[in-house]
């Protein structure tokens, strides 16, 4: 078997990402717009509509711009490949999509997205606008079926999608968008197979790989391998396994018409997804299913990995017409569209312009929380070295079960904090600059908890009242009650809790005990490596790598080690830099 394809067609890999965004804007620009953060239908839905903003990394296209537009869609969020867009974007293309309707999210159930789009709902809420958001679930490997709440969502998104913005096109009020779009994330189920990973721009090595002559069922979309290889078999016994399955897991009264997606995850001909669909369609037609209006086709891709996914959708009287009715986006267009392409008059977003959501200009901050903040700017150069240094390693750590982006968002992360650090702020805006710039730029669900956290330590420690051990203290709880009431992981589920809990535990309690500082800092810092280590024993129970538990056992968690590296370099630079 040949060695899967590389990315041919690039300039520099770090603008991949927005070179592809512009080229389909410019593209499709009669269908989509640019906004900061990611695109917008060109023509606007009605005044007083529910806004449609569903999102998430890329390397998913046609997911997720290429459904934006009349009767699908309002917005979408672009993040980087594979990772979650920051809060900043999904709260601007957000307000830019608005009508004076409401808004819903809509995006795939990862920790990443869930953090910063939560987040953007709050900023929203706290500014009048009413926002919902609806998980996409759909991934029945990802959990069994009593912890839906847990399962990912993988091709399925397409459906809920679909739902939600032929509703609002309608006019249905956010009430109903919000209830329609979540009953049809009930209704849909998805299970999918990889027959080989997938490649980032400018990588040479696929994120996993299949052994020969093995195929491994249960694939996410982020370059998760699946959850058990097998060999490979005939397309009729394939679509076997993958209906069975669904046929297994159905919501309690799926009635008998389904809609049926056979979804190519990037580099499958569409001849072989046609063979599955036929072999899929006649034995559903055996089952006694009518299968309504089937798509099959690269729907939701995951970059060039090989593979397929089967997503049944069970339709009802309300569903039903949703799911046929009309849309006209750049990659999918159906029915009559006339009624729906209104010209593109932007009469301006419902929302005011972006850039004036800072608050009052801060007080001119002390002589000391400068000074302060001109020795945290070491610290953060530091830390910038060592992810550097670290970038490949933790990447191919987060590989084994996750999706391979811990070493570059946290590259991205503190080379945009570093970047925002103005030190002429004092500490606690530097920090929380510095939290907001890391958000942005790395994304994931690592960039929004260290975003957070500099935020947090940057309130505990600006106080030039207390002494410096006792500020050292606060900051490192500060940093742990906020990095656990966001995230929600506790000791034991293999996250970098399970390194910065006894970091933070050791830290306190050598400081009590009269250790100065840098001594102090180094003894949490062993605590933190070896707490890092043993992660390795661990099968993590939440994030993108708890369906694949059991890859990961035997090997550490990502963000555990490196958090372990930073505590490392903290102490290291405290032993230089204290008077
Ligand atoms: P993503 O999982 O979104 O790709 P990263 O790869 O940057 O984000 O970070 C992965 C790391 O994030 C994991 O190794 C784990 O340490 C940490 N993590 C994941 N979920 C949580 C959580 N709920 N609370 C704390 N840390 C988490
Ligand atoms: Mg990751």
């Amino acid at each position: 078997m040949g060695r899967a394809p590389v990315t041919r067609i690039m300039n520099d890999p770090a603008e991949f990402v927005p070179q592809a965004l512009a080229g389909f804007v410019a593209a499709h620009g009669d269908i989509v717009r640019a906004v900061d953060g990611g695109v917008v239908r060109a023509a606007p839905g009605p005044r007083g509509s529910v806004a449609v903003v569903i999102g998430g990394g890329s390397g998913h296209y046609p997911a997720f711009a290429g459904v934006v537009g009349p009767g699908f869609a309002s917005a979408a969020v672009c993040g980087n490949i594979f990772t979650s867009p920051s809060a900043g974007q999904a709260y601007r293309v957000a307000k830019a999509a608005h009508r004076g309707g409401g808004v819903l999210f809509s995006y795939g159930n990862y920790a990443g997205d869930v953090l910063h789009f939560g987040e953007a709902q709050e900023r929203l809420r706290d500014e009048g606008v009413d926002v919902r958001t609806v998980l996409c679930t759909d991934d029945i490997a990802s959990a069994p079926a009593d912890q839906v709440e847990k399962r990912r969502g993988i091709a399925g998104d397409f459906t809920v999608f679909k739902i939600a913005g032929a509703a609002a096109e309608r006019g249905d009020d956010l009430d109903t968008v919000e209830r329609l779009a979540r009953r049809a994330n009930d209704r849909t189920r998805t299970l999918g197979v990889a027959f080989d990973g997938c490649i980032f721009p400018g990588a040479e090595d696929p994120l996993f790989t299949v052994p020969e002559g093995m195929m491994s069922i249960g694939l996410g979309i982020h370059g998760e391998p699946g959850i058990r290889d097998v060999p490979v078999t005939s397309s009729a016994e394939l679509a076997r396994t993958l209906v069975d399955a669904l046929l297994a897991d159905v919501p309690a009264d799926r009635g008998d018409r389904a809609a049926v997606i056979v979804n190519g995850l990037g580099t499958v001909k569409y001849e072989e997804l046609f063979v599955l669909y036929g072999d899929v369609a006649a034995l559903l037609a055996e089952a006694g299913i009518a299968i309504v209006q089937p798509e099959v086709g690269e729907l939701v891709t995951s970059l060039d990995m090989a593979g397929a996914s089967v997503t049944l959708f069970w339709l009802d009287d309300e569903l039903e017409p949703l799911w046929a009715a009309p849309a006209y986006t750049a990659a999918y267009r159906k029915g009559a569209v006339s009624d729906l392409v209104r010209e593109g008059t932007d009469d301006g977003a419902e929302a005011d312009g972006a850039g004036d959501e800072d608050e009052a200009p801060a007080a001119e901050a002390s002589v000391w929380s400068r000074a302060a903040a001109e020795r945290a700017v070491g610290y953060l150069a530091a830390v910038r070295a060592t992810l550097h240094e670290n970038e490949g390693e933790l990447g191919r750590i987060d590989a084994i079960a996750g999706d391979g982006d811990h070493g570059v968002g946290m590259r991205n992360g503190i080379d945009a904090a570093c970047g925002a650090a103005n030190p002429a702020a004092g500490l606690a805006r530097m920090l929380a600059d510095a939290g907001d710039a890391w958000s942005e730029k790395a994304g994931g669900t690592s960039g929004a908890l260290w975003a957070a956290a500099l935020r947090a330590l940057g309130r505990a420690i600006d106080d030039e009242t207390r002494e410096p051990r006792d500020l050292v203290g606060a900051g490192a709880e500060a940093v742990l009650a906020t990095i656990t009431e966001r995230g929600g992981a506790a000791v034991g589920d293999k996250t970098m809790v399970d390194a910065l809990d006894p970091y933070v535990r050791v830290l306190t309690e050598r400081l009590a005990e009269g250790d100065r500082i840098p001594a102090a800092l180094a003894t949490a810092a062993r605590a933190a490596s070896d707490a890092a280590a043993a992660t390795t024993a661990l099968r993590p129970a939440l994030g993108r790598a708890r369906p694949l538990a059991e890859k990961s056992l035997g090997h550490p968690d990502a963000g555990a080690t490196s958090l372990a590296l930073i505590a490392d370099t903290i102490a290291e630079h405290a032993r230089e830099d204290t008077p």
